[in-house]
């Protein structure tokens, strides 16, 4: 990509808006944002989109005022660089990996609140995913839906009840443009079912050095009805699930192929896109003439699965008709009967009462799988360990490869200043080694409470915004809007609690005692604050509730402005939200929560968690680099096991969050607290990020299925 001679600073800004690789450089959203604030907030910090409104002419003239010609020509340099960089990690280390790619397939991406294709944990996971692989060099491709109407835009009505709206995504001011096949045109695949023709095209987005594909059913070849089967993530029911299902699967694989990209590696985040692998033994069937059972171990050696549902209930599993339906056609090429097909989902490929789980078939399909924490790896075991009935249960070939943050994307601007001051140089290139975190535990208390103090303000300043918006737009009255100004206080310990409103992860927990709850809320010494954000899958009305009983809280008169709900948790609200608080609570139903990420970015930014043993917490708590709730223990009575945890949760906080955080030196300063803040981020800020996760899939899963020895799982 050689930098041409004469590129417009108009150029130079339009092409680095066009590839997500800004929305991790702090300086070049800086630079976004000074163009034009007003309109990078309405337009929830889309540069494409921005850029979209001014000419040449009236874009120069801003950036002279400005003076940010040096800075944007510094930032073009930069990203050029980047993109050319030969010794990065993944060159090196990537091996057999090198000719051919790993296809990353997932069914959401959460890669920037401008392109909302995510709808929680799972796609901004893969967006991490994504990320990380391209600052490494790893040769990796993602795969997934492109969603015309994304996940939905939350709006809490006058009662608390949880409304959803669905805004069409307009495309033309999204950086995506048309993918093109070997043929130079743009990429059109079908896949046919026993009663119509699913078509799709093929959009290509550049997050970093990484490609992404993203197919899309709104096309005139399709039906009406077909047309909007990307509509929704996670919108329809088990029938629009299959198609999609199908279309991520057969139709992200038939996409590559028409590209001219052969993986040397198939990797399924979650069984969604379990039926890829078929693809690709169609494939090898027809080019090599192998019989499908050889066909199929040949493919298997390449597959990793992850898995990361502990709940029986959240696996995919398909009825006979709709899988006949639907995988039919491909199953005949196969040569597979109706029987056969079901088989590669089944447990007891003889049971012929038993649906098809996605989950089975990947597993299947696949030479290496893993669970996403240690903890979930123990569950997973013991899951899934009927489909390995000749083995122990501590033989089951599910590993484990914990979950971790992308640190730029997470880590708020002025604690990177504090990291690059303290930390050695070229830290951000070595996110993943323990040593190079180690010097944190120098850093100067009072200059790490001060940022955290600063980063605190920041949120309640972008809280009180919020929460003025929401009232008007609920129709409040202007006196009550007028009044929420000056909600919260910087001085008092702040609890953020944001999370989709799944009931197993209890958001309204801390309130059972409510008694105490409104004691701490009101207490004149050692006043507490939460922060509550989270939406609930449209038809979960358990969720909605839960939510509901929260947004009621808030508007009682002894809660106001101290515990507060804001709407629409998105990445946006989410980065200020662990950027700025004391504490992050997690307090999910022990071991339900796979893994968690959230708590994860807090640490980077000096919050403390305080959480269940479960999901990653449950590796990572060492005794002092954050908080514990109760011992970890389980209970087969649900009620039993929810009383517990809510009794040790409020000991926790009486007991040890609350006093530590407001026992203070001669300065002010919270001297144990900020030790543990340290040794938050110097103990769990180099396990739990991304670049160890994706270092960890290269050489623990990737490597091995690249390389073409045998299927470790069967
Ligand atoms: C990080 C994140 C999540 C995942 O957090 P959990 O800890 O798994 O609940 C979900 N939604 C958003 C917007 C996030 O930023």
């Amino acid at each position: 990509m050689a930098e041409k001679y004469n590129t417009t600073v108009h150029e130079k800004l339009s092409a680095l808006a066009s590839n997500f690789w800004w929305s991790w450089q702090p300086d070049i959203t800086n630079i976004f944002r000074q163009i034009d604030p007003l309109l990078w907030s309405q337009q929830r910090h889309n540069p494409f989109k921005m850029l979209r409104e001014y000419d040449a002419d009236k874009l120069e003239k801003r950036i002279s005022d400005l003076a940010l010609h040096s800075s944007i020509n510094r930032a073009y340099r930069a990203w050029q660089e980047y993109m050319n960089e030969e010794d990065t990690w993944g060159n090196i280390q990537g091996g057999v990996l090198q000719h051919r790619p790993v296809a990353y397939f997932s069914a959401e991406f959460g890669i920037h609140e401008s392109f909302p294709i995510y709808s929680g944990g799972l796609g901004i996971l893969a967006g991490d995913h994504l990320k990380s692989a391209s600052d490494l060099g790893a040769p990796l491709i993602g795969v997934g839906l492109y969603y015309d109407e994304g996940y939905f835009i939350q709006n809490i009505n006058k009662d608390g009840w949880q409304e959803e709206s669905y805004p069409t995504l307009d495309k033309s001011v999204l950086p995506i443009r048309e993918a093109l096949g070997v043929d130079g045109k743009p990429v059109m695949i079908n896949v046919p079912t026993r009663n119509e023709t699913i078509h799709a095209k093929v959009w290509e987005v550049d997050v970093g050095r990484i490609k992404l594909y993203l197919l899309d059913t709104n096309v005139q070849e399709n039906a009406e009805e077909v047309r909007d089967l990307t509509a929704r993530l996670y919108g329809g029911d088990q029938r629009i699930r299959i198609r999609q299902e199908i279309l991520l699967g057969i139709g992200g694989a038939r996409a590559l192929t028409a590209m001219g990209i052969d993986p040397r590696v198939i990797h399924m985040n979650e069984g969604h896109s379990a039926f890829a692998p078929l693809e690709f033994i169609r494939l090898r069937m027809q080019a090599d003439g192998l019989s499908f059972d050889d066909a199929m171990r040949e493919v298997a050696r390449s597959g990793v699965f992850t898995t990361h549902t502990p709940v029986p209930a959240g696996h995919d599993r398909f009825d006979s008709g709709l899988v006949e339906e639907h995988v039919g056609p491909l199953a005949d090429q196969l040569g597979l009967n109706h029987e056969g097909l079901m088989a590669l989902g089944r447990v007891d490929p003889q049971n012929h009462s038993e649906t098809f789980c996605m989950t089975v078939l990947a597993f299947k399909l696949s030479r290496k799988a893993n669970a996403v924490s240690n903890l979930h790896g123990v569950v997973s075991r013991s899951m899934w360990s009927n489909l390995w009935p000749w083995r122990g249960e501590d033989e089951i070939p599910i590993g484990h490869i914990t979950n971790g943050v992308h640190v730029p994307t997470w880590l708020a601007a002025q604690m990177r200043a504090l990291y690059d001051r303290i930390l050695p140089l070229d830290w951000h290139k070595h996110t993943g080694e323990p040593e190079v975190w180690s010097s944190f535990m120098e850093v100067d208390p009072a200059e790490l409470w001060e940022t955290h103090q600063s980063l605190k303000n920041r949120l309640i300043i972008y809280a009180r915004s919020c929460a003025m918006q929401q009232a008007e737009r609920r129709g409040a009255p202007k006196e009550q809007v007028a009044k929420l100004a000056d909600i919260l206080d910087p001085k008092f310990l702040t609890i953020g609690f944001a999370r989709r409103f799944a009931p197993y992860k209890r958001a309204d927990l801390v309130l059972r005692d409510f008694e105490n709850f409104a004691k701490l809320v009101n207490s004149s010494t050692k006043p507490v604050q939460f922060i509550f954000a989270g939406k609930a899958h449209p038809r979960d009305d358990n969720g909605k509730v839960i939510l509901q009983k929260i947004f009621k809280l808030t508007q009682e008169d002894r809660f106001r402005g101290r515990v507060l709900f804001l709407d629409n948790y998105d990445i946006n609200l989410g980065r200020h939200l662990v950027q700025g608080v004391d504490v992050w609570l997690n307090n999910p139903r022990r071991p339900l929560e796979a893994s968690g990420t959230s708590g994860q970015k807090v640490v980077l930014n000096g919050g403390l968690n305080c959480s269940i043993l479960d999901g990653w917490w449950a590796e990572a708590f060492d005794g002092a680099n954050g908080f514990a709730i109760g011992p970890g223990r389980v209970h087969s009575n649900v009620e039993i096991q929810d009383q517990r945890d809510a009794e040790n949760l409020m000991s926790t906080l009486v007991d040890e969050v609350i006093p530590m955080y407001y026992a203070r030196d001669k300065d002010d300063l919270p001297q144990e607290w900020i030790y543990r803040m340290k040794r938050a981020i110097r103990s769990l800020g180099w396990r739990f990020n991304a670049d160890r996760m994706v270092m960890d899939y290269v050489t623990q899963t990737y490597i091995p299925a690249g390389g073409g020895t045998s299927s470790e799982l069967f």
